[in-house]
């Protein structure tokens, strides 16, 4: 079964690739797919409204099932902030830096109990006939004080996920994909198709 990357952001397609491919989808970027390059705007309020608005507008213009990823990091301390604007917390255009920059400012006086957060991906999947599945995942862990590590993106290096003394930026991209939000959300969105016989 072909299945559309709603997604432009290329981490993102990589990991979905690599987390599905374990499953036997063949999930394929858009622009293979004919979809033109537009941007969806993202105007809802949460991570489940902005994945279904990415899905839907991307599977209109494929005519393809299509699946789409929003995301984001949620911190404690900040009530839950950067949350659904992560990507552009920092400014419409901002870079992966300004926005790690931005949070950690923000962090600066919170104590190393109070640095508790989690990443949420919420994976939609809609249908040519308009079916919708949805799927969130989350990935619980705390922030530290400086950018650690190279590999993954967004607000990896800051990031270590329960259990491990790593950053995401710090463990492989393996390891990553099989304890991230991403996977638990398209572990589950696999465990609906199969109780469903989709
Ligand atoms: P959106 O889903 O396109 O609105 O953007 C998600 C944003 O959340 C990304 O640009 C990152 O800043 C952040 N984010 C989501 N998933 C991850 C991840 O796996 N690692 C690091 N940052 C992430």
């Amino acid at each position: 079964m072909r299945i559309v990357a709603a997604t432009k952001n290329k981490h993102k397609v990589d990991e979905i690739q690599a987390i599905t491919k374990e499953f036997g989808m063949d999930v394929v970027p858009r622009d293979i797919a004919g979809v033109p390059d537009i941007e969806v705007e993202e105007d809802g309020s949460t991570f489940e409204e902005n994945s279904e608005k990415k899905a839907r507008e991307i599977s209109a213009l494929c005519g393809e099932i299509t699946i789409a990823d929003d995301s984001g990091l949620m911190v404690d301390a900040l009530d839950g902030a950067p949350g659904v604007i992560s990507a552009r917390f920092a400014g419409e255009d901002a870079s992966d830096a300004q926005n790690n920059e931005k949070l950690l400012a923000l962090l600066e006086t919170v104590d190393e109990a109070q640095r508790t957060a989690r990443f949420v991906s919420v994976i939609t999947m809609i249908y040519p006939d308009g079916r919708k599945i949805v799927a969130r995942g989350e990935c619980e862990g705390h922030m530290i004080y400086q950018p650690r590590g190279n590999n993954g993106f967004g607000y990896d290096p800051l990031f270590v996920p329960t259990g491990y003394d790593r950053t995401f930026a710090e463990l492989t991209s393996e390891e990553k994909n099989k304890i991230s939000h991403r996977a638990a959300a398209l572990q589950k969105l696999r465990k609906i198709l199969q109780e469903q016989q989709l």
